[in-house]
């Protein structure tokens, strides 16, 4: 695919030291070498991190790690930039989905060892007493396993980051991921998913995205200069039809307007806590005791995944 990770094939020069480049930015017209690509993405992100005041003085960070190259590129990222600083915790917390062959916590765990950070996990063996496996087993397919995936992972990443006493919860999502969810709703004219606000809830730890402004190519290239090579094997799940779609599409376009992934986040951006939102009072679930809006997702998804399992 034309947007995936090139390194450049003809030699160039860095456009700002004349050292051999690493990469061309189509959508800055600049060549640039290891070094000032390395200081061109962490000062975007250092920049969208001041623009939202999502890093404050006393926080402290649990990143969702993964395993994979934008989770552990953050989880670098932010220990290189925050992690001298005394009043800034950061942690790890990794979700066991129990999907065979794909989640590795072993692979985690050597990244844990590298950079050192307090790291809680959770399964859903655990905290649900049922596996993702299970669940596609007992629906018969596996068309929606990546929304009842969502919805469970969510509340436990949730739950352990308040537990652990993390005041911010930040996710590895780049400018692609965030791009192709703006562009989701729009092919699917979800207006009010679109402008709909930003929803508080005292149970939720506030969510943050520092890797937002980077596209997918450059967080695998920043990966494979700074963070080695991953393990970076697909979910056996995820083969959204939509998404890809809008993958491809966006790539495309891209190819000939570069600057296209970053006018859709902006719109998205722009759009987001235009409208009113469903009118619904942030709540706890009586049933499961976590943080919710009206009826609980989760418990909904448990309910309905139990139906699946003895039908
Ligand atoms: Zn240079
Ligand atoms: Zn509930």
């Amino acid at each position: 695919m034309r947007d995936d990770i090139s390194l450049i094939d003809v030699h160039m020069n860095c456009s700002k030291c004349r050292r051999e480049a690493v990469i061309y930015q189509r959508y800055s017209g600049m060549h640039l070498c290891a070094e000032h690509f390395t200081e061109s993405v962490e000062s975007r992100v250092k920049r969208e991190i001041r623009r939202h005041r999502w890093i404050e003085h006393g926080d402290t960070i649990g990143v969702a790690l993964s395993g994979g190259k934008d989770s552990t590129s953050l989880l670098h990222f932010l220990i290189k930039t925050f992690g001298h600083r005394p009043d800034i915790e950061i942690h790890a917390i990794t979700i066991d989905e129990g999907i065979a062959g794909y989640r590795d916590l072993t692979e985690t765990e050597e990244i844990i060892r590298r950079y050192d950070v307090p790291w809680h996990t959770a399964s859903f063996a655990e905290e649900y007493g049922i596996t993702l496996d299970g669940i596609v087993a007992g629906q018969g397919d596996d068309r929606r396993s990546c929304s009842f995936c969502g919805v469970l992972r969510r509340r436990v990443v949730n739950r352990i980051a308040r537990e652990a006493g993390c005041t911010k919860l930040a996710f590895g999502f780049n400018l692609d991921d965030e791009a192709q969810s703006v562009m989701m709703n729009v092919l699917r004219g979800d207006a009010e998913r679109l402008t709909m606000p930003q929803r508080e809830n005292p149970g939720m730890i506030p969510r943050i995205r520092p890797f937002a402004v980077i596209p997918e190519r450059e967080v695998a290239l920043y990966a494979h200069l700074h963070v080695g090579p991953l393990a970076d094997h697909g979910c056996p799940y995820a083969h959204n039809a939509l998404r890809g779609d809008v993958r491809r599409l966006l790539n495309e376009y891209t190819w000939l307007h570069p600057s296209t992934k970053f006018a859709v986040r902006t719109l998205g951006e722009e759009l987001q806590g235009l409208g009113a939102g469903p009118a619904v009072t942030p709540e706890m679930c009586p049933r499961c005791g976590e943080p919710a809006f009206g009826t609980c997702r989760t418990c909904a998804v448990l309910d309905e995944v139990a139906g699946g399992k003895s039908r």
